[in-house]
């Protein structure tokens, strides 16, 4: 039976007991007034007509008024003539009125009066108690009924109060735990009812769905899954080692070029922490470094794997994702690539060594030819014409700005293959600025421009290498006079701050544009149009010559109005 016809045959039935029990009561009302009307009618009023004479009668009749009184009920009686045997007393009782109203005074008649009228009201009497016994009978009638009709209306209604709830509320509680199963994502979840209702048709159709959701998972999964696999392979067959990092820093892949390097296998890393591995594996923990604030030394890391020694540079990539309807990035993670740039490595080491060999070689003849030139302006060899005089001055000159460029070129080999030989000595800060300013004098008369000096009597020793610091002195005031103006001032400054001497080379020449202030310290890096010659070399030399030492160099500069150089250096403990 189907539910609708249920809840109709239920409802329906109760509906239709309560109709019949309003009828069954209304009926025995009816019935139940009835009686009782007829006894009122029927029978009380002869009671009490016959009563009101028997008590005339008991007074006596001696006149006239007592006779109508009495003539008054006798009538109403005649008129309420209801019961078997009533109308035969009543004519009787009559009869012997009419004889007693002929002679009053004849009292003789009395008892059969008496007897007459008691006549009536026993019989009456009589009636009364047979009807009331009938409405006695008729109250348990309907008392019978309505409880009969009432029982049936409360086994109905306990039927619908414990089948209702079991029929309609548990399949509908099944219901929603199962829909809540698929929401979460449970697509094997199936419904099995046994009954034969709508909610049989429900769960059908309900199963239908869950299997073709779980059919339509299974296929997304599996093309997921194959996805998954693609893309392992592409990052295996990446013949450079990457590393997949969630963003709790677990690891989530590593290539098989990755595990090489490092000496870590793939069932001992996917999944696990990097922080824990990194514990044991010195490469992991200098790749997770990062993540926490401390910037590696640097970019280039030095592996020894395949019985060789590798270079590697490291780039982090962050995974961010923008998830389906919204519109923000979310971080899910990072990506390690590890770009092996050893044979990069291995071309630089040749530059360098040819740089290094090459400089060297040129040095000599260089040196010689410079002698030969100083020779041939010895007039004790011959004397020279103006001309000549002004060709050997300009080889000269050239010889003096090769001379210059080799040098750079032997300190940057120096530099790159970790070589700097360095003496630290105490050394006056003076003495290293007069020696720069007396090499760079010349420059600055011909440039026409001016040297401001400033140096403290007092100015205490540094730990310094004093060849060096010259050097980087000279590159800083010849690039100083070089980007002057014609009658400009170079400004050269001892001072002392906490526990650093600081020199000071400032010019008011065009400066330097904002966005080449960071590389200017790169090697072979040369602010673009740069119309003066160089190698870009200066600079990148005078960083790591004062930075070996344990100080540092800084730049200030405003494009238009000049530059200043200062250079950090440590005051000697002697002082
Ligand atoms: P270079 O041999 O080219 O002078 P440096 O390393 O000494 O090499 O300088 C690098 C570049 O920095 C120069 O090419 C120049 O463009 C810029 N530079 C250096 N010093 C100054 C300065 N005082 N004023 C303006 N530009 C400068």
């Amino acid at each position: 039976m189907n539910i609708k016809t249920k809840l109709f045959t239920g409802i329906g039935s109760l509906f239709l007991l309560v109709v019949f029990l309003s009828l069954l009561s209304g009926y025995y009302i009816n019935k139940l007034s009835n009686d009782t009307k007829n006894i009122l009618a029927d029978n009380y009023n002869s009671v009490k007509y016959a009563r009101e004479m028997l008590m005339l009668l008991d007074a006596g009749i001696q006149n006239s008024s007592i006779c109508l009184e009495f003539e008054k009920n006798l009538k109403l009686q005649q008129a309420n003539i209801t019961e078997t045997g009533e109308k035969k007393s009543t004519y009787a009782l009559l009869r012997d009125y009419d004889k007693l109203k002929q002679n009053l005074s004849d009292t003789a008649l009395y008892p059969t009066l008496r007897k007459d009228l008691l006549t009536i009201i026993s019989l009456n009497m009589e009636a009364i108690q047979k009807k009331s016994n009938i409405a006695d009978i008729t109250a348990y009638d309907a008392i019978l009924w309505i409880v009969v009709g009432s029982g049936l209306c409360l086994i109905i209604a306990l039927t619908l109060l414990v089948f209702m709830p079991k029929n309609i509320v548990k399949p509908i509680s099944d219901f929603t735990q199962s829909i809540q199963h698929i929401a979460e994502r449970n697509y094997s979840e199936r419904i099995n009812l046994k009954r034969n209702d709508e909610f049989k048709k429900m769960a059908e159709a309900f199963n239908v769905m869950a299997e073709k959701l779980q059919e339509y998972n299974n296929s997304n999964l599996a093309k997921v899954l194959t996805e998954k696999k693609r893309i392992e392979a592409l990052i295996n067959n990446i013949h450079e080692p990457v590393i997949g990092l969630d963003e709790d820093l677990k690891i989530l892949f590593m290539n098989s070029e990755a595990l090489q390097i490092s000496n870590l296998k793939s069932e001992e890393v996917i999944g696990k922490s990097a922080q824990d591995i990194a514990v044991k594996n010195d490469l992991m923990r200098t790749l997770i470094q990062d993540f926490f604030g401390e910037k590696s030394p640097s970019a280039i890391l030095k592996i020894y794997a395949d019985n060789k020694e590798s270079y590697f540079q490291k780039e982090i990539a962050p995974m961010n994702i923008t998830h389906t309807g919204e519109t923000g990035m979310h971080h899910i993670g990072n990506v390690i690539f590890l770009k092996n740039i050893t044979s990069l490595k291995e071309l630089d080491f040749a530059k360098t060594n040819f740089m290094a060999t090459i400089s060297h070689e040129l040095k000599t003849p260089i040196s010689s030819i410079k002698m030969s030139v100083q020779l041939l302006e010895n007039i004790k060899i011959g004397k020279l014409n103006d001309e000549q005089l002004h060709l050997t001055e300009s080889i000269k000159e050239d010889l003096e700005r090769l001379l210059g460029i080799i040098g750079e070129l032997l300190n940057i080999t120096q530099i790159e293959t970790g070589n700097i030989q360095l003496s630290i000595i105490p050394t006056n800060p003076k003495e290293i600025l007069d020696y720069a300013i007396i090499t760079t004098q010349m420059q600055a008369e011909q440039k026409k421009v001016y040297f401001s000096i400033s140096c403290p009597d007092n100015i205490p020793s540094i730990l310094a290498d004093p060849e060096k610091t010259a050097w980087v002195l000279i590159n800083l005031i010849t690039n100083a006079i070089r980007y002057s103006h014609e009658g400009g001032t170079v400004y050269l400054t001892v001072s002392t701050t906490g526990n650093n001497v600081l020199f000071s080379v400032k010019d008011s020449g065009q400066g330097i544009l904002p966005e080449y202030q960071e590389r200017i310290f790169d090697r072979y890096f040369r602010v673009p149009g740069s119309n003066t010659s160089g190698s870009g070399l200066g600079l990148a030399i005078s960083k790591e010559f004062i930075e070996a030492q344990g100080g540092h160099i800084t730049l200030k500069s405003e494009y238009g109005e000049g530059s200043e150089f200062i250079v950090f250096l440590n005051k000697s403990n002697m002082n």
